[in-house]
């Protein structure tokens, strides 16, 4: 398995409109290797998903997976999902507030209104299509991974520029405010 370099912001493949991607394509041995290496990415950087496009491949594709993360303790777990090409509808006009970050945006967090209940229509590793209802936080993290699909970025979507903050400054003003109100989603949710 090979670690796959994440674009930073600034990067403007970061800002391109990724690819639908053939069955065909998503079947061959390249894409399957790349898939791996994108997973192993993530889970070096700590991350609890991340789409092909930050590591400069501009396709339709991310994978999201949480399993007690350092970086979000407060996150529930989710398991890894391989996501393709992806459609999302909002199943509500109901939102909540999500601090976000992001492995192409070295230490800056900051408060995003994500919907609570999404449907996902999309297909696996194999090709299988699969339509689900996500809720709850996990909600928040797929939007997330859609938005770079689409060249946009959590900072593009912050309204309140003033919840703008570092790692550190996250953890010493804000976490344990942001958990409680993640843990009130989650039990709601149940994810
Ligand atoms: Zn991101």
């Amino acid at each position: 398995m090979t670690l796959l370099k994440i674009a930073h912001i600034g990067n403007p493949v970061l800002r391109q409109r990724a690819r639908e991607i053939s069955a065909e394509e998503l079947a061959s041995a390249e894409t399957q290797r790349f898939i791996d290496d994108l997973v192993e990415t993530m889970r070096d950087a700590n991350g609890a998903g991340i789409a092909a496009i930050q590591v400069h491949n501009a396709i339709r594709l991310f994978v999201v997976e949480v399993k007690d993360n350092p970086r979000y303790p407060y996150k529930p777990n989710v398991p890894l999902t391989i996501v393709v090409n992806p459609v999302i509808t909002p199943l509500t006009t109901e939102t909540f507030d999500n601090f976000e970050g992001c492995l192409s945006v070295p230490n800056l967090r900051g408060v995003v209104k994500r919907f609570t209940r999404i449907r996902v229509r999309a297909w696996d590793r194999h090709g299988e299509e699969s339509d689900r209802e996500i809720a709850g936080v996990t909600a928040g993290t797929y939007q997330h991974e859609v938005d770079h699909l689409n060249g946009v970025v959590f900072l593009d979507r912050v309204s309140d520029p003033t919840t703008f903050c570092t790692w550190t400054e996250f953890d010493r003003y804000y976490k344990d405010a942001f958990a409680a109100q993640v843990g009130e989603i989650v039990k709601r949710f149940g994810s």
